[in-house]
Formats: structure tokens, C-alpha cells, sequence
């Protein structure tokens, strides 16, 4: 069964139905509210009571704040339509503001309200239902909405402006062909293209020039790896207004990404810089050159502020200051020259006044070089006329001052020159003669000079010699050097001169200026060659003339001289004695040891002396001295001997006569003199027995002498037995160091002043001539005790030298000077002076040991000092195998 609604229930309806509802009256103009339904309280905020029966524009006035709203016109408009047309009027989304409870504000509120007329059974509206909906916030979010589009829109505009109106080329390409998507005109103007040439059509399709210049692989780069890529300054080659010609971008590729991040294309943003980079290529070619051109000329630079002090300088100009790096100004100035310091202050002075500044000095290195500097600057001036700065240029000029004392020094050296040295010009004239020119032609000064034509400086016939060889010669191969006739001016003398002509052409145009001349007077140079040949044929004169022969031989030993003696002596034509055809003439068993001396010293190259004997023409046998002395060239070269040859035949008959003398006189003294010294021995012995002490010392003294006596004859038959080649040797083994011992015993005896010191090596046995070796030591220590009178001691020393024995034995007396150190061992020789008479001898001890020593295979040698003492050494091997 169906229950019928209440009375009321309706009314329940519309009070809790959740749409707002208003019932309003027709009532034009009030439109009272008949009713309200609970939704449109609590939408309102407002009480049934404040309501109902009232004029809905009492309860809902007008907003004061909002005055320009029409809410409540609209209201009235929508409630007449509704009642005009008696069917429901909506107004959407407008706005009507709510008061707030309890204050006077308001609050803002948006709706959509739909007004619906109920008709009465008359079909006449008997009220409206008014319904609205709160549409505030979607309202708000529309508006919202609304404006951000308003906002973006007008963004993109902006943006889309800006980009074609960019002052920058801009365009956007797409996919692997880079096709233009979008490009601006100022990118058009710089490709030289119109927008819509380009506008779909891959760019290099556009820009054909540009290909494989490397542009394609960075594009690809950007867009495989999505990284930009960047260029400053590239030159590119476009067509534009039918020119080819290159123009230089700045560039910047950038990945077009799609919103999910992925490239699909390229974003170029290029510039043209072709101007600015002309400019600043040009800019920095000037630079450069400048630079190049203070580098090329070492140029260095400073700054120095004058207020306060500082100095700035470039590296080079540290440099020609001796500084690895730029230094402080009082650091420079410590390095400059205390000398030239007072010159340096001046041009500082004076540079304030004229503005220039400009001095040379001299810089002190640190490895103490002088290096000469010009410093030149230009000096600034403050508003007040007050010198602030001074910027200039430094230079090493050191080579340029080398060059300008070493010209100074040409110049001296021409003054100077001995040769004539002059400059003629084309006019005939000469421009300049030296000193040595004027005088030797006989011109008074450089005026004189001038004014003299040359073909006065030559007789008429000689100068027409200069006119056509000479002067053509100049003229045209550039030089001429001869002999010329040349007349002095005073004494009208012709002379010789030797002429070197130069042609002097200018440095830059090539073209002939004038002739350089250097002369040499011939007449001294005859005089001296003449003076030569006479001398050469005297000379010739003179060694023909010589008793001696004379010689001349090579480097390699072959003679090329023999002059008329030799020729006279050996009979022989002059061309066979050449090269070694004179040893022909020589006896054939000493031809070896004269051709020896010759080549076999060409290393040596000594002074040398050898006796042999020579076949004369008259086939006589003839003994000569053939002497040689090494000559060297101008360059200390060896070049051969020249030598002499001297008969020696008398002398050697001569010394034969005195060997053969002195052999039987020592000989028929030997036996006398034995036969003394037993009948002293013999009377000696008797007298001390008979106890005649005095009478047989005096007999000892004599023994003493005779002794002495002895010895001097037994030197004399030992010089005539080594002359004659007959000294005796009877080689055998024995013990040295006793035989050393012994005999120094025997000798300590003859002497009561001297001790004789001995210091011996172990030795052992050697092998020789026990006696004679003896007799050279025996020698060595006489004469150390004879020739150190003032001494108290002589040191005999021996020891062993590799397979040698050495002895030496040293005093401390008169000692010999150098020269003579070698002559002592000479047959006879006494070293002569004041003191010679003092110690008594023949000068043949030494001459004899020599011979024995030599004969034993070793060597004898003496070290001396005047004054201070001798040492004399002998050394002989151990072994007769080395012996000679
Ligand atoms: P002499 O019979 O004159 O001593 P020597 O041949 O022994 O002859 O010596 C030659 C010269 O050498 C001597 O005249 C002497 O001038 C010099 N002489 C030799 N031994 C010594 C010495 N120990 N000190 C200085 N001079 C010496």
C-alpha cells in the first residue's frame, strides 16, 4: 500500500534537498523571499528568519567594494525573462558577493543560477524558484587557467619576435639531412639566402661551399652525443649576392631535444664576426710586426714612472742589462758603469727640458762584460707641466761601437799603411791618398789631392798604358793588379809601384762610384833583391873559394848542394854528387855510418858531427869532419842540413903522433918509476926498524906521490889503450857490494877531512870487469874528495833498478855548472875557472870511466849544482846479455 506524503512533506523535500533554492516573489521591483530551503543557508551563511519577507536585494546588497559589478541588474534581467517567458533562465559563472555575518565586509563569490517561474493554475508565474550553484573555485581555477595561457601565449609571441628579430642568427635543424625547421632572418642575411630558399631543405643543400670543411662531422657530433659544440672566429666560405668570398662566425651548436630527452636536432646560434676579426686579425698582424720588428732589432722597452720610481721593463731590455729577469730600476742603474754614471745624470737633465731622453753607457754584466747601451725614451708631462714618465727604447749597441772603433781602427791602419791606399773618382781625380800615398807622389795636402788629375801622376806615354789596359781592366772585370810606371810630382822621378785597382761600386744601385787603389813602391824591393843577388854570388864567390867543403841536403837526406871544393877534393862532376852519389867518393867501410848520419837522424834532426875518410881524386886517402846543422822553414818545419867538411888528416896524424907519444912515454916511465916505488918501500922499512921515525914518514909522503904518479901514468896508458881500441876486459861474476866496501876502506885512508857514508841495497852478485869497475868507483869518490875541500862527508849509495845496478856517489863541494855537466866525461876536458889551479888532474878519470862504463853496457851521468855539490851516477845491467 502506498503512503501517501504528509501535508507537509513537500516542504520537507524542498527544505533538505541538497540544491540551493530560494522562492522569491514576483513582486518587480522588491522580489521578496518567500522561502529558503536549508542548503541555501547554509551557502549564504544566513538564517530563515533574516530571509524570509524580506527584498532578496535588501539581504544580498550590492558589494560597495565591487561597484562596477552589474550582479544585480543581471539578477533583474534573468528574473524577468524567466517571467516574461515563463520558462527557466540560467546566468552562468557570474558574480555576486556574499556579506560577511557580522561585518561589513564581503566575500567573493562566483555562480551559476538558474531562476525557474511556477505557474499558477492560470497559467500566470506565482513565484520563481531561484537556485544558484557556488562556482567560486572552479571559477578561480578557470581564471587561473585563463591568465597562464594569456601569459604563455603572449610568451611564445615574445620569444617568436625576438628570435626573428634576433641580431643573431638562429635556426633550428632537423634529423641526420639537417633540414631547416626554422631559421632567422639574420641567420638568412649572414648564409646570404632568403627565409623561404631555405625553410625545409637540408642547410648544406643550401650552403653547397660549406661542405667538408668539418662542419657536417660537428654537427653529427651534437647530435649523436648531445654535447655543444662551440667555434670562434672559423672562416666560412658563402655565396652571397652572387660573390664568393669568406666570412668568419662565432658559433654555437646546441642538441634540440624532444620533451622526452631525446636529440632529433640542432640548434645553431652563429654570429658573423667577419668584420671585428678582420679588424683584430689586422690589429694583431700590426702587433706582430711591431713585435718582430723591436724583437728583430732587440729592441727593449721600459715605463719608468718618475714619481715614484718604479720601472717597468720587457724581458729583452732586462737583458741588454745583464738580467735574466726584469729588475728594479736601482738595481739597473747599480750595473751601469760608475764612469759614464755623470753622463747618464746630464741626459736625464736634459731630457726634462726638451722631452727627449737619450744617452749611451756602459753595463757591467755579471760575468763582468761591458756591453754599450743607447737608451733613448720620451718623457710625459703632467697637466702641471710636471715630467711623470719616461717610456723608451734600449739597445745593445756593443757591436756597433765594435764596429765603429774597428772602422776608427781601418782608418788608423790605412793613415798608417806604408803602401799608398787611395780612392779615385770618376771625375779623374783622387779623393783620398793616404799618408804613406802623399808622400811617396809628393803631394803637399788632402786639397792637393783633389786638385791633381791623375795622368799627372804619369809621364805621357805611361799613362797611355793606364788609359787602355789598366782603366778598361777596372771598368769592366772589376780589377786590375800590375806593375805601372808612376812620376812624383816635386822630383819628376819615374818609379815602379805594384797596383792593385778595385772597382767601387755602389752598394744598392750596383753602379760604378769610383776605384780603390792600393800601390806599393817597387824601388826598395828591387834595391833588396839586387842587394841579394850580389850577395849570392858573393856568397857563391866565397864558398867556392873555401878551403872547406860545403853542403846542402834535403829533408829526406838526398844532397842538393856540394860546392867547388868538395868538387876539387873528390875529382868527380858536381851533378853525380847529388842525392847520395857523393858517399861514392867516401871509403867504402865508412860510407854506412856517414850515410846514417844523414837520413838515419832525419827524425832526430840533431846537430850531428862524423869523422871518415875520404878518396881524393889524386887517389890519396884523406881523414875530414863532416859536420851537419838541421835548418828549418818559415813555419818551424824541418828542412834539411845544411853542413861543412873539414880535412882533418894533419890533425889526426897529429893526435896519432901524440897517442903514439904519450903510449911509450907512460910506458918507459911505468918501469922506472916501479923500480922507485919497491927501493922506497925497501928504504921506508929499514928506517922505522932502525927507529928513524921522522925520516920514514917523509919516505911514506913519497910513496904517497909516487902512488899518485903511478895512477897518473896508468891513466895515460889507459887513454892510449881506449884510442887505440885495446883496453883489456876480464869479465867474471863477483860479489859487488864487498868490492864497493873494500875499496871505500882503502880510499877513508887517504882522506882525514871526509867520512865516507855507505848505504847499500842488497846486490848479490853481478857479472864484469871486477878491476875496472872498481877503478871507476875509485874515481868518482877521488874526485868527490878532491873537488869538496870545505865538505865532511860523501855519500856512496847503490841499489838495484830493474835488471840494473846503480851506484852513485855525492858530494858537497864546488859542484859544476850545467853547461859543462856533459864536457866532464870529455878526454881532457877541465872545467876552467878560478878554481882550476887549486885541485890538480890531467882530465882523463872521467873520460876513462866513461869508456868503462860504456864498454860494461851501462850508462854514466852526473847531477851538480855550483856550489852545493855533485852526484855522479853509473848504472850497469846485472847480465852480460845486455851488454854492447
Ligand atoms: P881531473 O883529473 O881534472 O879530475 P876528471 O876527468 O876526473 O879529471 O874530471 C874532469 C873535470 O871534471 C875535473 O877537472 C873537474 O873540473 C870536474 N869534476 C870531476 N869531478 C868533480 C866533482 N866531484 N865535483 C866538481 N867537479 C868535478
Amino acid at each position: 500500500m502506498i503512503k501517501l506524503l504528509p501535508d507537509n512533506g513537500y516542504k520537507d523535500i524542498f527544505y533538505n534537498s541538497e540544491a540551493t533554492m530560494l522562492i522569491i516573489g514576483v513582486d518587480k521591483p522588491y522580489y521578496t523571499i518567500i522561502d529558503v530551503n536549508n542548503a541555501y543557508l547554509r551557502a549564504t551563511n544566513s538564517t530563515r528568519e533574516a530571509l524570509v519577507g524580506t527584498s532578496v536585494f535588501e539581504v544580498f546588497p550590492r558589494n560597495p567594494k565591487n561597484e562596477k559589478s552589474e550582479n544585480i541588474e543581471l539578477t533583474i534581467v534573468s528574473f524577468d525573462e524567466a517571467i516574461k517567458t515563463k520558462k527557466p533562465h540560467t546566468m552562468t559563472n557570474y558574480r555576486y558577493d556574499i556579506p560577511v555575518a557580522g561585518t561589513e565586509e564581503f566575500e567573493e563569490r562566483w555562480w551559476t543560477t538558474t531562476n525557474t517561474p511556477v505557474l499558477d493554475a492560470n497559467g500566470e508565474v506565482s513565484y520563481l524558484i531561484h537556485s544558484p550553484a557556488d562556482v567560486t573555485e572552479l571559477h578561480q581555477i578557470t581564471e587561473r587557467e585563463q591568465k597562464n595561457e594569456e601569459a604563455l601565449k603572449l610568451q611564445r609571441q615574445q620569444l617568436f619576435g625576438t628570435f626573428m628579430q634576433a641580431p643573431v642568427g638562429i635556426a633550428i635543424l632537423m634529423g641526420n639531412n639537417y633540414v631547416v625547421d626554422l631559421i632567422n632572418p639574420s641567420l638568412c642575411d649572414l648564409y646570404g639566402q632568403r627565409p623561404e630558399e631555405m625553410m625545409g631543405r637540408p642547410i648544406f643543400d643550401c650552403i653547397p661551399f660549406v661542405r667538408g670543411k668539418g662542419f657536417e662531422e660537428m654537427l653529427d657530433s651534437v647530435l649523436a652525443g648531445g654535447a655543444a659544440v662551440s667555434g670562434e672566429g672559423v672562416p666560412v666560405l658563402l655565396v652571397r649576392e652572387r660573390v664568393l668570398e669568406t666570412v668568419y662566425v662565432n658559433f654555437v651548436y646546441e642538441p634540440y631535444r624532444e620533451p622526452d630527452g631525446t636529440v632529433s636536432g640542432v640548434i645553431v646560434v652563429a654570429t658573423e664576426v667577419t668584420e671585428m676579426f678582420k679588424a683584430r686579425k689586422l690589429l694583431e698582424e700590426a702587433e706582430e710586426r711591431a713585435r718582430l720588428a723591436v724583437d728583430a732589432v732587440g729592441l727593449g722597452t721600459y715605463d719608468l714612472d718618475l714619481i715614484s720610481g718604479e720601472m717597468v721593463t720587457s724581458k729583452i731590455a732586462a737583458n741588454i742589462l745583464g738580467f735574466e729577469r726584469p729588475a728594479t730600476r736601482a738595481e739597473y742603474v747599480a750595473a751601469f758603469h760608475p764612469d759614464d754614471l755623470p753622463l747618464r745624470n746630464k741626459a736625464h737633465e736634459e731630457a726634462l727640458a726638451t722631452g727627449r731622453l737619450i744617452y749611451e753607457i756602459r753595463v757591467i754584466w755579471p760575468d763582468k762584460s761591458i756591453h754599450w747601451i743607447r737608451l733613448e725614451g720620451k718623457v710625459l708631462f703632467g697637466e702641471d707641466g710636471v715630467a711623470v714618465r719616461i717610456i723608451g727604447t734600449l739597445l745593445d749597441i756593443t757591436d756597433q761601437r765594435k764596429a765603429r772603433e774597428e772602422q776608427q781602427k781601418l782608418i788608423t791602419l790605412v793613415d798608417n799603411s806604408v803602401d799608398l791606399m787611395s780612392i779615385l773618382n770618376l771625375e779623374g781625380t783622387n779623393s783620398y791618398i793616404n799618408k804613406a800615398g802623399m808622400n811617396m807622389l809628393g803631394f803637399e795636402d788632402a786639397d792637393h789631392v783633389a786638385q791633381v788629375p791623375i795622368s799627372e801622376l804619369h809621364d805621357p806615354a805611361h799613362f797611355e798604358q793606364v788609359k787602355r789596359e789598366v782603366l778598361p781592366s777596372v771598368m769592366g772585370k772589376g780589377r786590375w793588379e800590375g806593375t805601372m810606371l808612376v812620376r812624383h810630382l816635386k822630383t819628376g822621378e819615374i818609379f815602379p809601384v805594384y797596383n792593385n785597382c778595385i772597382r767601387i761600386d755602389d752598394p744598392v744601385s750596383g753602379v760604378p762610384i769610383g776605384v780603390g787603389a792600393v800601390m806599393r813602391d817597387l824601388r826598395p824591393e828591387i834595391a833588396a833583391k839586387q842587394a841579394l843577388a850580389d850577395s849570392e854570388q858573393l856568397l857563391r864567390n866565397i864558398t867556392s873559394a873555401a878551403p872547406t867543403t860545403l853542403w846542402m841536403s834535403d829533408k829526406e837526406g838526398s844532397v842538393t848542394y856540394v860546392n867547388k871544393t868538395w868538387i876539387d877534393w873528390t875529382g868527380r862532376e858536381y851533378a853525380k854528387h847529388l842525392g847520395s852519389g857523393w858517399l861514392h867518393s867516401i871509403y867504402h867501410a865508412d860510407r854506412p855510418k856517414v850515410a846514417e848520419k844523414l837520413t838515419g837522424d832525419i827524425v832526430v834532426h840533431g846537430l850531428f858531427e862524423v869523422e871518415f875518410r875520404l878518396n881524393h881524386a889524386d887517389g890519396t886517402m884523406h881523414w875530414c869532419m863532416l859536420s851537419g846543422q838541421p835548418q828549418y822553414d818559415a813555419r818551424n818545419n824541418f828542412a834539411g842540413y845544411i853542413g861543412s867538411c873539414v880535412d882533418i888528416t894533419d890533425q889526426k896524424l897529429l893526435q896519432q903522433q901524440k897517442d903514439d907519444f904519450i903510449g911509450i912515454a907512460s910506458h918507459e916511465l911505468k918501469t922506472p918509476v916501479t923500480s922507485i916505488k919497491a927501493y922506497t918501500q925497501v928504504l921506508e922499512r929499514m928506517l922505522t926498524r932502525k927507529g928513524d921515525v921522522k925520516e920514514a914518514q917523509m919516505i911514506g909522503r913519497m910513496d904517497a906521490q909516487i902512488n899518485r904518479l903511478t895512477s897518473l901514468i896508468g891513466d895515460l896508458l889507459d887513454v892510449t889503450k881506449i884510442n887505440s881500441g885495446k883496453l883489456q876486459f876480464n869479465d867474471s861474476e863477483f860479489d859487488f857490494v864487498p868490492m864497493v866496501r873494500e875499496l871505500v876502506e882503502d880510499l877513508q885512508r887517504t882522506t882525514e877531512r871526509h867520512i865516507l857514508i855507505e848505504q847499500h841495497e842488497p846486490i848479490g852478485m853481478i857479472y864484469g870487469d871486477k878491476e875496472r869497475i872498481g877503478q871507476v868507483i875509485s874515481n868518482l869518490i877521488t874526485n868527490a874528495i878532491k873537488y869538496s875541500p870545505q865538505a865532511d862527508k860523501i855519500i856512496i849509495n847503490s841499489c838495484l833498478l830493474d835488471d840494473e845496478v846503480q851506484l852513485s856517489v855525492q858530494d858537497f863541494g864546488i859542484g859544476i855548472s850545467e853547461d859543462k855537466l856533459t864536457r866532464v866525461f870529455e878526454q881532457f876536458y877541465r872545467v876552467s875557472g878560478d878554481m882550476q889551479h887549486t885541485f890538480p888532474g890531467l882530465g882523463l878519470g872521467l873520460y876513462i870511466s866513461s869508456e868503462i862504463i860504456k864498454r860494461e853496457g851501462g850508462r854514466i851521468w852526473v847531477n851538480s849544482e855550483v856550489g852545493k855539490g855533485s852526484t855522479f851516477y853509473f848504472a850497469i845491467p846485472l847480465q852480460p846479455k845486455n851488454r854492447g
